[in-house]
């Protein structure tokens, strides 16, 4: 496991985050997918392809990672093969997050019925499923979704947020704050922060990030420039700074060693 050097700056976890990571996990998961997350997180707990940044563990993959979120490119459509957080993961929500979006539903359904010919009742939790845990996906696609006249598919929580002055993570579930990044509480309080990829997307029953045109494409800017900001609201002012630093060595050594892709 490689270290920042000299000076290690002090970056810790937005206090909101960490409670909500420590919301116990419900406990219907698939056993082939805890196999495959057991397998791979021991592999990080042992340090492979893991830095740390002052005290956050970072998985290389976050690093090396390319990403923006490409709305047109990944609408539903019949038979497609790209895939869409939208329109294809499912959102768990903690107790905090649908009491934040209950103490909006009204407006919330104000808002999405004069946009959302799906929606034919947006009466009390009308945006949850019928065990009420996840937001509900009525077309095959989220609640929250909004499909425009262009085949884009975006968020409406954007706009509700904007107009209501409301910040985005004031309103949005924190899994979608933070696509396609994951959070993994360790012990003795470490974090490890990782991201959707090749090796570990089976922990997450989910499709291989080849499939979401976010994360498949190479001419995407790295991940660590393009989600600079949730980055820093993560864990504090300087850290996608400090991650650009850490990518820019490693592909200085990639260069030198006469093995990089050339592109910053
Ligand atoms: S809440 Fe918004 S970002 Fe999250 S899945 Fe639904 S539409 Fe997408």
């Amino acid at each position: 496991m490689k270290t920042t050097g000299k000076r290690p700056k002090t970056f810790r976890l937005n206090s909101k985050v960490r409670r909500w990571l420590q919301v116990e996990e419900p406990e219907d998961a698939d056993d082939s997918c805890e196999d495959y997350f057991d397998r791979w997180l021991e592999q990080k707990e042992n340090g492979k392809g893991v830095v740390e940044v002052g005290s956050i563990l970072v998985d290389q993959s976050v690093l090396i990672a390319r990403f923006d979120c490409v709305p047109e490119r990944c609408a539903p459509a019949r038979g497609r093969r790209r895939r869409s957080c939208c329109a294809d993961v499912y959102v768990p929500l903690t107790v905090a997050e649908k009491r934040r979006l209950a103490g909006v539903r009204n407006e919330l359904a104000a808002h999405l019925s004069r946009r959302e010919p799906r929606l034919k009742c947006a009466e009390g939790r009308f945006y949850l499923d019928e065990e009420g845990e996840t937001l509900c996906r009525p077309g095959g696609r989220c609640v929250f979704s909004l499909l425009d006249g262009r085949g884009r598919i975006r968020c409406h929580l954007h706009g509700f947020a904007k107009k209501h002055k409301l910040s985005q993570s004031d309103i949005q579930p924190y899994t979608c704050r933070i696509f396609p990044l994951l959070l993994i509480s360790l012990e003795h309080g470490k974090i490890l922060l990782t991201v959707l990829d090749k090796s570990n997307y089976k922990s997450w029953n989910t499709y291989s990030p080849q499939r979401f045109p976010c994360l498949a494409d190479p001419s995407l800017p790295p991940l660590v420039q393009s989600m600079a900001k949730t980055l820093d609201w993560l864990f504090g002012k300087g850290f996608a700074r400090e991650l650009s630093r850490f990518r820019g060595r490693d592909e200085g050594v990639k260069r030198e060693r006469g093995c990089g892709d050339g592109r910053s």
